[in-house]
């Protein structure tokens, strides 16, 4: 009970009665900071005037001015990492998209409390906050310890290392080809993963070496698993940010042309975030790119702005469908059918179709029996060096073997 007493709490309402009673609520159950807000704006100053977390937010959806869906935007972008409780007359269909809406935009959301609120349903969440927080690592912390100085030298030093994570065919079980997934080998951090460092490399017109050498090296390491006999494909990730320049496709074809790879033997892979900002350039760099021979995939499918509008004028010959809607598909019934129709969506265009991010062998054997054509993820393999990619292929190939 002790615990509940330093517990903050900020509820958002436009209705004041709703927020005095829902205070004395929660004062009845021993809760003794409750600030309260009648709304989003002022929701937004409370928070951002508080020295101390809110530890917890009862947030109202429907508000006038700014709605709850406008709050919740506002509140991930600016990294509110407390826990969130959405509390609403609205029905519970339209409850549970706008719970998926903020756990998408990486809130914590931990349940939904319908109105007229009950004080056994405020207990209820009350006794899921007491259990002990279990405190992820916030990579928001680390993306600000780097400058670009410092990933500058990082470059001219090469202290870029590659990371090989294997896909394998849904009907064969054999590994068919690796993405090559940048890391940065830190002197200090060990190895610190992109998310920490591409923006920063984009934001400062470094991102076309990076990439050209990304791509260098990986054909380089292909070239030698083909020299040992691995039947195998690369992966390496092109972010938007590289098409700039129309000379593009010659560069990257370059990049391969140094070495006994095929240049169908590549695939690149787009996040198809802002293929809008000069679609018609985008259009020609990628088209030329696949004339060149390179194979084109969309990447993170389904989490970008225009995963139709992509699809429709895109020349890709993949589509990789997001891990969001792979993880926990077996479970939940929404994320399986937008699972299953991306999967008919991507055949039906001709695509190979890959699913990521899959965990469990429930979801992998899901996504193979919804028709998938390959398969990455952690219960496969996760990302890993040349040398242990080399030695966990050859014990892969040969548990698949004997299990045949
Ligand atoms: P991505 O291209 O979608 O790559 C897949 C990410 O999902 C990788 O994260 C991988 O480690 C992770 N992953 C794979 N299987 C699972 C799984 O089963 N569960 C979970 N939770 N995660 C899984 P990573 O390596 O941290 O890369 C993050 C993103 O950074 C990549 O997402 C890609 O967009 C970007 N990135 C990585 N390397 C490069 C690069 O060389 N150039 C550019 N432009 N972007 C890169
Ligand atoms: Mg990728
Ligand atoms: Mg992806």
């Amino acid at each position: 009970m002790d615990k509940k007493k330093n517990i903050r709490v900020l509820v958002l309402d436009d209705d004041k009665f709703m927020l005095e009673f829902v205070t004395h609520l929660f004062r009845e159950l021993g809760v003794s900071e409750v600030l309260v807000a009648e709304d989003g704006k002022a929701g937004l100053f409370v928070l951002s005037a508080q020295i101390d977390d809110v530890d917890l937010l009862i947030c109202d959806i429907e508000m006038p001015g700014m709605d709850g869906i406008e709050f919740l935007r506002n509140i991930a972008d600016q990294k509110y990492n407390g826990k969130i409780v959405l509390f609403s007359g609205v029905d519970a269909d339209l409850l549970k998209a706008i719970e998926r809406l903020a756990v998408v935009r990486g809130l914590n959301v931990i349940g939904t409390l319908a109105k007229p609120v009950m004080i056994g349903s405020l207990a209820a969440i009350l006794e899921k906050l007491s259990l002990p927080i279990h405190k992820t690592v916030d990579s928001s912390a680390i993306r600000q310890i780097f400058d670009v100085e410092e990933i500058q030298q990082a470059l001219i030093a090469d202290q870029i290392t590659i990371f090989f994570q294997p896909k394998i065919s849904a009907a064969s079980r054999r590994v068919t080809s690796v993405e090559c997934l940048a890391r940065w080998h830190h002197t200090r951090y060990g190895y610190v993963s992109p998310d920490n460092f591409i923006s920063i490399i984009e934001q400062n017109g470094l991102i076309n070496d990076f990439t050209r050498n990304i791509l260098k090296k990986s054909v380089q390491q292909l070239d030698l698993w083909l020299q040992q006999g691995l039947d195998l494909k690369i992966s390496v990730n092109v972010s938007m940010e590289n098409l700039d320049r129309l000379n593009l496709p010659e560069i990257y074809q370059e990049a391969v042309q140094n070495s006994n790879v095929p240049i169908d033997r590549v695939i690149l892979e787009i996040t198809e975030g802002n293929l809008g900002k000069d679609f018609a350039q985008s259009l020609d760099i990628l088209t030329r790119i696949r004339l060149k021979g390179f194979g084109l995939s969309i990447d993170d499918f389904g989490t970008g702005y225009a995963s139709m509008e992509t699809l429709k004028y895109m020349p890709c010959t993949e589509l990789k469908i997001d891990r969001i809607f792979a993880h926990n598909a077996t479970e939940d019934l929404a994320t399986r059918v937008i699972l299953e129709s991306s999967i008919k969506l991507g055949k039906a265009f001709g695509l190979n179709v890959v699913v990521e991010g899959i965990e469990t062998q429930a979801d992998c054997e899901l996504v193979a029996e919804l028709g998938c054509d390959e398969i990455q993820g952690y219960f496969i393999a996760k990302p890993m060096l040349a040398n242990e990619f080399t030695r966990w292929l050859s014990d892969y190939e040969k548990n698949r073997l004997s299990a045949y």
